[in-house]
């Protein structure tokens, strides 16, 4: 049998009592680890980490929350080695597939530790001025930002079992707010792992940081007005959750993060030839086959010029023909598998059904696996769709298949191009290619009413822009509508749901109590 892998909660290292959930490596078959949350106290386990873990992370400041994510930074470097072996056998990726994952994570755990170093040594933050409430100005209200006096739950996708991790568990962890986090099964050794090495560092304080591996069963149960619960995963799920009496009746704050149609979009202006052309195919194929198209933020929909239509097949087409797919342990090989056999299905699922109304442009049956028996290997090639009339085919436009597939659409104008990039009904991010300024800045402005992100290629960024699809902490991650309505990251605003907005209504001398020091 293999190992069972533990759950960190009230404050110790607990199996569960069960015989656990196998985790598989998706190129091999073999089995890795078990895991197993039965049998834990949940109510037990969560009034730990909000009592003690609240508590001890709301007694330090910002600053020295900081400090303690600075540690944890540390602590990930020195065993990146091991994070990379976990993500190569359990999620089949090869190393710059998983780099999107594991150096993401720890990037952005280090951008939230350099940002809370600016917050400085304070407890809560002034939300804007002090406004005066009447003709006089000695009465005033003045909004205040303090931490949730409850835990942070977090329900995780598979895909990104070490970033979904670190880019929620930052914030909150600087805000003041003890985490438990709920990772997918199929990839929950990974974020157990981190936890672990972070946890065996003793870099937070007891109950700040908890890892419940297994079953979802209760967890929702468990929380209290003053939780806060953030799911990353499907639209079926996301309904449960939102759904739930934590959040429908005991009104248990919630960000979801759902799945989404992403769009990339080629301006009239950008001619095959031209740079911006090129660059457009160059992400279309980057986005489609970085972790065999496993991101939320991957491009699906590719929308053209109806002249373009078959220059942009081809030029897609010839790169990803390119891709080598199989083992991510041989050197020759670029794109790994998907994660396990149930995704697989799913994929080949979606592209049947996609098929019935787009035609192949690029078959990924086509590819040969290197090093890996397709009997076993959960491996797919790319596939491109193509769809001549982009107004009568409703599927594209509504189903994600979370795999290497992306279908390209012709317009007539760019009013026809944005009606159609909205009929994702909301989605985390669209990418503009093209070299007229004026054009650009405006489309970026009309799609960013249904997209988190808008990303916006021209050629003087050609070589410097990061990417359709990563996740910038920098950057607004969330989308509206389908895409779940939720919001992460973007810098400081991140903190803003681990916090409450609440008015002091006061004389100003009380207000003044409220300022920070001033400089000496
Ligand atoms: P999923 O099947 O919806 O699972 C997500 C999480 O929810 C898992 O931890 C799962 O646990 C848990 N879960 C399942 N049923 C639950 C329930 N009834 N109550 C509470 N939790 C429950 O999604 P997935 O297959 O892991 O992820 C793929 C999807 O996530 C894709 O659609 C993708 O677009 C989306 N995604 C979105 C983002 C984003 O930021 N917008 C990022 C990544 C992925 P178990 O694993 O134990 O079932």
């Amino acid at each position: 049998m293999t190992e069972l892998i533990s759950n960190f909660f009230s404050g110790q290292w607990q199996t569960g009592s069960g015989t656990g959930t196998s985790l598989t490596d998706p190129v091999l078959g073999t089995e890795l680890v078990r895991v197993d949350a039965s049998g834990l106290d949940l109510a037990a386990g969560f009034a730990f980490a909000r009592e003690q873990g609240g508590a001890a992370l709301r007694a330090l400041n910002y600053r020295e929350r900081a400090a303690m994510l600075a540690a944890a930074v540390k602590v990930l470097q020195a065993n990146r080695d091991a994070y990379y072996d976990i993500a190569t056998a359990n999620s089949g990726t090869v190393k710059n597939e998983s780099a999107v994952d594991i150096d993401g994570a720890i990037f952005t755990l280090g951008n939230y530790a350099k940002l809370g170093e600016t917050l400085g040594d304070r407890h809560f933050m002034l939300d804007g001025e002090a406004a005066r409430l009447g003709k006089d100005p000695l009465f005033q209200s003045q909004h205040v930002m303090v931490p949730t006096r409850g835990v942070a739950l977090f329900i995780n996708a598979f895909n990104f079992p070490a970033w979904g991790l670190w880019e929620k568990a930052a914030p909150a962890l600087l805000s003041g707010v003890p985490v438990i986090v709920k990772p997918a099964t199929t990839t929950a050794w990974l974020t157990q792992r981190m936890v672990k090495d972070v946890v065996d560092a003793g870099i937070f304080p007891p109950g700040a940081l908890s890892v419940i591996c297994g079953s979802s069963a209760g967890l929702m149960d468990a929380l209290q007005a003053f939780d806060v619960v953030s799911f990353t995963g499907s639209a079926e799920t996301a309904a449960v959750i939102r759904s739930h009496p934590a959040v429908a009746q005991r009104f248990v704050r919630v960000n979801i993060e759902a799945d989404s149609v992403n769009s990339a979009l080629l301006l009239p202006d950008a001619a095959p030839g031209t740079e911006a052309f090129d660059l457009l195919v160059k992400e279309v194929a980057r986005e489609m086959t970085v972790k065999s198209g496993q991101k939320c933020t991957a491009i699906r929909r590719i929308f053209v010029p109806e002249t373009s239509f078959d220059a942009a097949a081809q030029a897609i087409s010839a790169r990803l023909a390119k891709t080598t797919v199989g083992n991510p342990r041989n050197e020759a090989v670029r794109m790994g598998a998907l994660v396990n056999r149930a995704q697989l299905n799913s994929v080949r699922a979606g592209l049947d059904y996609l098929k019935q109304q787009a035609h192949t442009l690029h078959d990924g049956a086509t590819h040969k696996l290197v090093d890996a028996d397709p009997a076993i290997a959960c491996c797919v090639g790319p596939t491109l769709l193509g769809v001549r009339d982009a107004d009568s085919a409703d599927r594209v436009h509504d189903t994600e298949v979370f795999g290497p597939v992306a279908t390209l659409l012709p317009y007539r104008d760019t009013a026809h191009a944005l009606a159609l990039v909205r009929r994702g009904q909301g989605s985390l991010v669209a990418s503009l290619y093209g070299s007229d300024l004026a054009s650009l800045g405006v489309t970026a402005l009309e799609l960013a009413n249904s997209h988190g992100r808008v990303h916006v290629i021209s050629p003087d960024v050609g070589q410097l822009h990061t990417g359709h699809g990563n996740v910038m902490p920098q950057s607004l991650h969330g989308g509206p509508g389908r895409a779940g309505g939720g919001e992460e990251l973007g810098g400081l605003r991140a903190l803003g749901f681990y916090h409450r907005r609440s008015a002091v209504q006061a004389s100003t001398a009380v207000l003044s109590t409220l300022q920070p020091p001033q400089a000496a």
